[in-house]
């Protein structure tokens, strides 16, 4: 065999997705595999998929016209590829994929990617493998830890999964179908973990799950923990400087949890905290298992605990039965909260759940032109809230080269990209920066001498649509 074999994985959809792709790195680095940044000259290409947006399963059937055609050209010239597909939407179509796309030699569901080398001898000794089994026992009993030359090339802010699956059963989500229930692990493991990325220079990390906040992982006491207890322990572990946690579900944004923003100085001021409706109806057809009110009221006792929190959101708009009442509240729930930054989409029926059987389907036209009206109050909010930022002092950590000679790149507290010019040796670091323009994704500062940070204003005080 000459030299390392070349794996090539491509990560759709959420954070979810991108640690899991990582962690399949680590998996198959024993078996000789190195990472390379393009699928042209690999080895092994995985296709790490997602069932959430639009239309998931239709890319990956075209994503997996291009690969195949690389996988020809490859055997043209004497060379084999492997083509997997991992993630969501392998767990739910499994072996149809090999049917519809006989290229691929190997699908795998989310739970069964500490069985990669196996499933890849499986292969080539069979010609095909499929494994979206559900394991009795944890997966992350299995899942290999990275070593430090691949914590180093990740850069200094990572995920650290705390939580798998979901028991919520949102109408339009897969995921509960495709992650299986709700699990966490427990809190040891995770300290483990978070002090091999402190030894090897990270400075943030993310506690991700499904449903981070329903984290109940146990204890070294035997009992189970909060994720607000999970992470004042993780605060207090050296080299760690900052703290954020995603995705959470407003029914378990619980006291401690709250309480964290006010006192952990290392849990930065910024949620994602997805409402996807600001109806009442709307939600409760989709199960969130909340109301309006009550997420307000959530919002509010979080800008209470810390008065300069950004908050993030997913949207759907379109959902079955949604009237132009409906998307109205949408509207005017983005205009109240005030949010940094938000996702929205097209409500797409996925197969088999709930919502994919309502009547009153929302006609596609409606679902586009509500969706452009809704970015367009999203964008407004998003740019009123960098313009607050213009002139403030932040706090940044320096995570990369920038894309112009000479500037480097980091994360400001509130999340955004800040970019600076200034020496690629302040990687790694947190510095004073004074932000001096803004665009409508990223901010442009300066360092800032003998400067100290300063928080800006309140996002709710900010004037609607400025
Ligand atoms: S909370 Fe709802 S949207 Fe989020 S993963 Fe669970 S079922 Fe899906």
């Amino acid at each position: 065999m000459n030299g390392p074999k070349k794996l090539f994985v491509k990560s759709f959809g959420c954070q979810m997705n991108v640690y899991d792709s990582q962690r399949m790195a680590d998996t198959l680095a024993p078996e000789g595999y190195v990472e390379t940044a393009s699928a042209d000259d690999a080895d092994l290409v995985i296709l790490n998929t997602c069932h959430i947006r639009e239309k998931a399963a239709e890319k990956v059937y075209s994503e997996l016209g291009r690969v195949r055609r690389v996988k020809d050209a490859a055997a043209a010239a004497g060379r084999q590829v492997t083509i997997a597909v991992a993630g969501c939407v392998a767990q739910a179509e499994g072996a149809e994929i090999i049917r519809r796309a006989p290229a691929v030699d190997l699908v795998v569901g989310p739970q069964s990617y500490h069985r990669l080398p196996d499933l890849l001898a499986r292969a080539a000794r069979d010609g095909k493998a499929v494994d979206t089994d559900f394991p009795i026992d944890d997966k992350f009993n299995h899942l290999a830890a990275p070593d430090r030359t691949a914590i180093r090339s990740r850069g200094v802010s990572a995920f650290v999964t705390v939580q798998e699956g979901c028991d919520k059963f949102c109408t339009f989500c897969v995921v509960p179908y495709t992650r299986g229930a709700e699990i966490s692990r427990p809190v040891n493991k995770i300290i483990v973990d978070v002090e091999r990325l402190a030894n090897a220079g990270v400075r943030e990390i993310t506690l991700i799950g499904q449903n981070v906040n329903a984290y109940h992982g146990d204890g070294p006491d035997g009992r189970p923990w909060s994720l607000a207890r999970l992470l004042e322990r993780v605060a207090t572990l050296p080299g760690i400087d900052r703290l954020r946690y995603t995705t959470s579900h407003p029914c378990d944004m619980a006291d401690d949890l709250i309480a964290a923003h006010r006192d952990l100085a290392a849990l930065m001021p910024q949620l994602h905290l997805p409402v996807q409706s600001g109806a009442d109806r709307i939600l409760a057809a989709m199960n969130r298992r909340h109301t309006r009110a009550d997420y307000l009221d959530i919002v509010e006792r979080l800008r209470q605990a810390r008065r300069d929190l950004a908050l993030t959101s997913d949207f759907i708009v379109g959902f079955p039965g949604e009237s132009e009442a409906d998307f109205d509240e949408t509207l005017s729930l983005v205009d109240e909260v005030g949010y940094s930054g938000a996702f929205s989409f097209k409500y797409s029926p996925r197969p088999g759940t709930p919502g994919a059987d309502m009547d009153d389907q929302v006609a596609e036209e409606v679902k586009s032109g509500r969706l452009a009206r809704l970015q367009d109050a999203i964008d407004k909010k998003q740019t009123a809230f960098n313009r607050n930022c213009a002139g403030r002092t932040f706090a940044v950590l320096f995570e990369r080269d920038g894309r112009h000679p000479g500037q480097i790149v980091g994360r400001s507290p509130y999340l955004q990209p800040v970019q600076v010019t200034a020496p690629s040796s302040l990687i790694g670091q947190i510095a004073a920066v004074t932000v001096t323009e803004i665009s409508s994704n990223s901010l442009f500062g300066v360092l800032a001498q003998n400067s100290q940070p300063q928080p800006i204003k309140p996002p709710a005080l900010l004037g609607a649509g400025a």
